[in-house]
């Protein structure tokens, strides 16, 4: 290389930095002003849909020795009007770097206070199921609200070479399927399970957006557990390696079945309305997200919430119309916990007031054992944001 074209490919690779440094600065500024607006952006008011008082209420219900977690959503709009974790942490505490104490207290704490049991515990949904499998199999005419099922309830049910239990063990007899849902029969469910079958009673939960994410405005939402296609059962365990019990199970919101509490609420929201679930949001929306789940005719929507009062359709033990008062509509459940067999995780979800739902609560208690723990949660949720305390006649298990 000659000295001539030497300085005229220095002065062009000079030139090409200083073309490349000012496009760098150019693009430095282009960011700044893109943060800048975003800061202006950032500045606009955000409008929750949070009752505050309601959300602070409801921690207190929790306080210091109650663990688990509680949403309550309006259900026409899904705005969520509260949501607690329990135990929880202090996030202004985070602000300009958490103390290392702090941050080694929450990480080491057992019941973990960092992970958010409303989105991302995953339970077995226990009795409060019932109702999924209830609203698949009048969907789909496979049971009517009147129909009794061959085997009375006598404390189990024989199936193969396994008894199943019934929760109540002095059994239920013969008993319709909105008999069933108040007295949340075990034996019934067993075989109405068998008669919707696996593959269909898989499709129903599929359908009723049991496999999928709630899309609530927050990070780090679990998806729920259950199964995709009969083909989840031939992987998971081997394709002989398993028999139709699984049915059974399934049909009563146990085996290969966790969901959120966040899920369960959700679901309760279209079994509140008209069948459409509501996308549960934080931040206040213009439009409500509903989502039509299933479609059920007015008879059975009100057979299945007399039912869901506690409140037997047939047999005039009690009128609906008695009860005085707000009347809480709803599903008690006690989840199988794997960890600790002895203490059970409670459940209740539900809404009220039944005739006009206006929030549809879920509660879980860790190792809560009964499932009318969570129902004194829920009812007082629902009394503290309604001002009425409800009448209830819910059938609870055990
Ligand atoms: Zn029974």
């Amino acid at each position: 290389m000659d000295s001539k074209s030497s300085t005229k490919t220095a002065s062009a690779a000079a030139k090409a930095r200083a073309s490349s440094k000012s496009t760098r600065v150019a693009a430095w500024f282009a960011r700044l002003a893109r943060a800048r607006t975003c800061r202006r952006k950032a500045r606009s008011p955000l409008y929750t849909n949070i009752d505050l008082d309601l959300q602070r209420f409801t921690a207190s219900l929790f306080g210091d020795s109650l663990q688990g977690g509680a949403i309550a959503i309006d259900p026409e709009t899904g705005a969520v009007l509260a949501l607690h974790s329990a135990p929880t942490f202090d996030p202004n505490r985070f602000i300009g770097g958490i103390p290392p104490d702090y941050w080694k207290d929450l990480t080491t704490d057992v019941r973990r206070p960092l992970y958010n049991k409303v989105i991302q515990g995953r339970y077995p949904p226990g009795s409060t199921w019932k109702l999924a499998t209830a609203t698949w199999a009048l969907e789909n005419h496979i049971a009517t609200l009147d129909d009794v099922m061959p085997v009375p309830c006598t404390g189990g049910f024989q199936f193969g070479d396994r008894y199943f239990h019934c929760w109540e063990k002095k059994g239920h007899g013969s008993l319709t399927l909105a008999e069933a849902i108040v007295k949340s029969c075990d034996v019934y469910f067993y075989q109405l399970g068998l008669k919707i079958g696996l593959q269909r009673l898989i499709a129903g939960g599929v359908a009723l957006a049991f496999r999928d994410k709630t899309g609530i405005d927050l990070p780090n939402e679990s998806s729920p557990n259950f199964p995709y296609a009969i083909d989840y059962y031939n992987r998971r365990f081997g394709a002989r390696a398993w028999n139709n019990s699984v049915v059974l199970n399934l049909a009563i919101g146990q085996g290969e079945n966790s969901q959120t509490i966040a899920s369960m609420a959700r679901f309760y929201t279209a079994l509140a309305t008209d069948g459409e679930e509501a996308r549960p949001e934080i931040v206040r929306q213009t439009q409500p997200a509903r989502t039509r789940i299933f479609t059920l005719d007015s008879a059975q929507f009100m057979g299945l919430r007399r039912a869901m009062m506690g409140v037997l359709a047939a047999g005039g033990t009690a009128a609906a119309e008695a009860i005085q008062g707000v009347v809480l509509a709803g599903k008690t459940g006690t989840a199988q916990n794997t960890e600790d067999p002895v203490h059970n995780h409670s459940w209740f979800v539900g809404f009220a007031p039944a005739d006009h739902p206006k929030i549809v609560v879920a509660v879980l208690i860790e190792f809560g054992g009964h499932g009318s723990h969570a129902a004194r949660v829920a009812s007082k949720i629902v009394e503290h944001y309604l001002k009425v305390a409800p009448a209830s006649q819910i059938q609870t298990e055990g």
